[in-house]
């Protein structure tokens, strides 16, 4: 039995995106950009995802652009956000616990001039909106921030980040990272003024290298890929048709399942708690209140490589902080302020639609046979 408990780096794509994914390839191949029949099939696809996204932030179907993942948006958001409002200040509020697409790009924008404010966690893990209120000033031209952590499962305090900040500062460049939270919890931006939101399909049962981004009305955005005028002339280059198709319908079952499937993660991460609790070699990293799909804990003494591919050799999954930092150590969990040795240790469990119980009790055998055996070793 193949564990997989590493989906918020990515998961599994569904059967409905898969096949609406091979359609597209297969019969609906023409290029949207085209004027026969073939472009205009092509084109209802991007229509009917753009609609469908739509829906989901109750916005108007033409805000959104779809571009290769939220890695592309967030940069665009940030690089494009900024070069439009070259006059409007040189200071960008974030956190310290961005991902790397988003805390990269502000390094390089850094690097040009730009003052970086990084709001910190509180000691308790979570973050305070008075803190972003307090670091935002008439200078700053962009606040950007992620809505859901993706190593501990954080919620940021969004709606009341945002609500305050727009109050204060009307013309205030809003962006979210939405990859962690989007079709999780709600995200309605006719309550929440955010300007420009992130989102990436392979969190959500659709392909790797398709996403897209919000851009509320009105608001301008540089270009950062410049070619032949495609999604508003904000990215250019032909759209991603099939995988488009693919977004589209798994869009369509997270509002269809999504209140079961978050009570599954729920269950997992309730049950996982609970074992782990029991197991006193392992402290739990997540806090309380975080994201039911991961549950982010460590085995101080056992670095999370080492464990990992314990793990791995009994055909279970799981990943030992980010994804996209490839084993190197945690400077997110450093940032939230883990102890060394828990961060040295870190790893994170996150569950998909299909994830069971029989499942998590093989993980949990398999964990305490890990301790058994490398605790001896290693102390
Ligand atoms: N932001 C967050 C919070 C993420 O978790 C990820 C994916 N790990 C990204 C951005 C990047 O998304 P993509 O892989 O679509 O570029």
């Amino acid at each position: 039995m193949e564990i997989y408990l590493d989906n918020c780096a990515t998961t599994k794509v569904c059967n409905e995106a898969a096949s609406a994914c091979m359609e597209a390839m297969t019969q609906q191949y023409g290029n949207p950009s085209s004027l026969h029949k073939k472009g205009i099939d092509a084109e209802s696809i991007l229509t009917s995802a753009r609609k469908t996204t739509a829906s989901i932030l109750n916005c108007d179907p033409d805000s959104i652009i779809f571009t290769s993942g939220a890695t592309e948006s967030n940069n665009l958001a940030i690089l494009g956000g900024t070069a439009a409002r070259k006059r409007d200040g040189k200071t960008i509020v974030t956190s310290t616990v961005e991902h790397a697409s988003v805390e990269q790009t502000v390094a390089f924008l850094e690097k040009q001039g730009y003052t970086v404010k990084r709001v910190k966690p509180r000691p308790d893990g979570n973050f305070a909106a008075a803190d972003f209120i307090d670091a935002v000033d008439h200078d700053t031209v962009l606040l950007t921030f992620m809505m859901v952590n993706n190593e501990l499962g954080t919620i940021l305090p969004y709606e009341s980040i945002v609500s305050s900040l727009r109050r204060k500062y009307p013309k205030l460049l809003i962006h979210m990272d939405a990859v962690q939270g989007f079709t999780k919890f709600p995200l309605n931006i006719r309550k929440i003024d955010v300007d420009l939101i992130s989102f990436s399909g392979h969190k959500l049962y659709a392909p790797k290298g398709i996403g897209g981004l919000y851009i509320k009305k009105g608001i301008r955005l540089e270009p950062v890929l410049h070619g032949g005028s495609q999604e508003r002339s904000l990215r250019s280059g032909t759209q991603a048709v099939p995988f488009i198709a693919a977004l589209d319908q798994a869009l369509r079952l997270c509002m269809e399942k999504g209140p079961q499937w978050m009570e599954t993660y729920r269950y997992c991460n309730h049950y996982l708690r609970e074992a782990l609790q029991k197991i006193p070699e392992v402290m739990i990293n997540s806090p309380e209140n975080a994201s039911p799909h991961l549950l982010n804990i460590s085995v101080p003494g056992i670095p999370s490589e080492i464990m990992l591919h314990f793990l791995e050799q009994h055909d279970i999954f799981v990943s030992s902080g980010s994804a996209c930092s490839k084993g190197a150590k945690s400077v997110v969990l450093k940032a939230y302020g883990l102890p060394e040795e828990q961060v040295k240790s870190a790893l994170r469990l996150s569950f998909s639609k299909d994830t069971t119980k029989e499942q998590l009790d093989v993980f949990l055998d398999t964990l305490e046979q890990g301790i058994r055996r490398f605790k001896a070793v290693i102390r």
